[in-house]
């Protein structure tokens, strides 16, 4: 421990990555300070993951309401949203889990600073104008909503701003083709609002199994999101009543909101780096070692700000495996291959390893199997809803390389299945595997002729 700072680690940035590594630091007697100048918890907890998952079970019920009457149920009067309810009740569970992580930080030893740090070389940070050296930096700042610039887009919100709207829109518009896109078109529209989901390219969640996205954007229409392909905005106007959205094709639409889903970029402005060896790249994230050590030897960073995968246990586990670097045994690691994945788009999408179109340029010679069906759910409940599901193995080894399934409790399912191929698991292995009878799930074990 070196005296000759005031902290061994200073940490820029309350976020999931960036709670954890002040937290595992301090526990292992490590001096920590660590600054946040908005939220604790970071994107995921305040207008990330958290409430937006809240919102997606909102917006379910009136399905749910509907399948009722099916099961028996005679839902009596009219269902309707009291949105400003749903928000704050939401807002108040943020504020239970801010009030959590400021206790994990308190009992972790770790100073927490409220405000904006700015670093002013390899070992200072300043924070409300007083100034802390460290041993070490570390840059946990998180990213930002990008919305692109073009005539009207100070008209347009981004997610940040869906959690807090005064009032829920009639139409809304959403823009872009990514995770955040395709769960807000699903929310919107379950809560009742008529949604028109617009993407510049041909598919939807297009880094995912083309088929199985094509499954997503099948039921989202289903569901009733208006969904426009190949269309690009290209200027938006404020009207008496709303917002005039004016297309490449010379189309047109009205709308009370625009939400632009458009990507995030790494929060990196105005925090010091010049002041640094660091030079950040053109969409201002961080590079950085195998180690999380960026240009400056002193200075480390880790999560959306380094741009790798945006996704929060990823953080956390870079988080992890940077303590243990820093003052642990250095054995532990972060693999990025099979990273699970779910969007929380409806129907849900989740999917650990490799899509059929990347296992085919990378392996070749692959079976693919495939099941959709109808799940119990809906056959009483008269809903139209199906899920899909797909396994992809490499011939040569047997191994799983891909698993995907579209549909109700996708995430739930496929987090169990990543251990499965994270171990090795082979096809013989999911067939040597007896199911769990009724279950969506037991799909995955029963599969038996490959489709291709
Ligand atoms: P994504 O990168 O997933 O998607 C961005 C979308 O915006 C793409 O469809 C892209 O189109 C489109 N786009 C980009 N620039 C423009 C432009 N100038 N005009 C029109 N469209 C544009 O970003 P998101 O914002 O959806 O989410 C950010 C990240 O956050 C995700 O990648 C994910 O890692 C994480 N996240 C994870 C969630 C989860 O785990 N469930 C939920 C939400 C977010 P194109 O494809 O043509 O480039």
């Amino acid at each position: 421990m070196s005296t000759e700072f005031d902290y061994d680690l200073f940490v820029i940035g309350a976020g999931s990555g960036g709670v954890r590594a002040a937290r595992i630091a301090a526990s292992k007697g490590k001096r920590v300070a660590i600054a946040e100048d908005r939220y604790l918890g970071g994107t995921c907890v305040n207008v990330g993951c958290v409430p937006k998952k809240l919102f997606v079970y909102s917006s379910q019920f009136p399905e749910m309401v509907h399948a009722s009457q099916g099961f028996g149920w005679n839902p009596s009067g009219e269902a309707v949203l009291d949105w400003p309810r749903l928000r704050d009740r939401k807002t108040d569970e943020i504020h239970r889990l801010n009030g959590i992580y400021q206790r994990l930080i308190d009992n972790s030893g770790a100073i927490l600073y409220d405000g904006r740090a700015t670093v002013l070389g390899p070992n200072q940070v300043s924070v409300n104008g007083q100034i802390h050296t460290a041993e070490t930096i570390l840059v946990a700042t998180g990213g930002w909503p990008f919305i692109p610039d073009f005539p009207g887009s100070e008209h347009v919100v981004s997610s940040n701003e869906m959690f807090f709207l005064d009032q829920l829109p009639k139409t809304a518009v959403v823009v872009g083709g990514g995770y955040i896109a395709v769960e807000f078109a699903g929310i919107l529209n379950g809560l009742g609002v008529q949604t028109h989901l617009v993407y510049r390219g041909t598919r939807l969640l297009k880094s995912f199994d083309a088929e199985m996205s094509n499954k997503v954007t099948q039921g989202m229409i289903q569901k009733g999101v208006n969904i426009h392909l190949n269309t690009k905005v290209t200027n938006i106007q404020k009207t008496g009543d709303g917002l005039e959205i004016n297309f490449s094709d010379h189309t047109a639409m009205s709308a009370d909101l625009v939400l632009y889903a458009t990507g995030r970029v790494a929060a990196t402005k105005n925090l010091g780096l010049e002041n640094t060896k660091i030079v950040v790249r053109s969409d201002g994230s961080i590079p950085i070692d195998n180690n999380f050590c960026t240009q400056e030897p002193t200075i480390y960073a880790l999560g959306d700000v380094i741009d790798r995968v945006q996704l929060t246990p990823v953080a956390i586990q870079e988080a992890m495996v940077l303590v243990d670097h820093l003052y642990g045994d250095k054995r532990a690691f972060i693999d990025y291959e099979n990273i699970p994945t779910a969007v929380f788009c409806q129907p849900e999408l989740a999917t650990v390893g490799l899509s059929e179109e990347a296992a085919l340029k990378t392996y070749g010679d692959i079976s693919v199997y495939t099941s959709d069906f109808k799940p119990m759910l809906q056959t009483l409940g008269g809903g139209d809803d199906r899920i899909s599901m797909k396994l992809i193995v490499d011939k040569a080894s047997d191994k799983v390389i891909g698993c995907h399934m579209v549909g109700d409790h996708a995430a739930e399912i496929i987090q169990g299945i990543g251990i499965a191929i994270k171990a090795g698991a082979t096809k013989a292995d999911f067939d040597a595997t007896i199911g769990i009878h009724p279950s969506a799930a037991e799909e995955f074990v029963t599969m038996r002729e490959a489709t291709r």
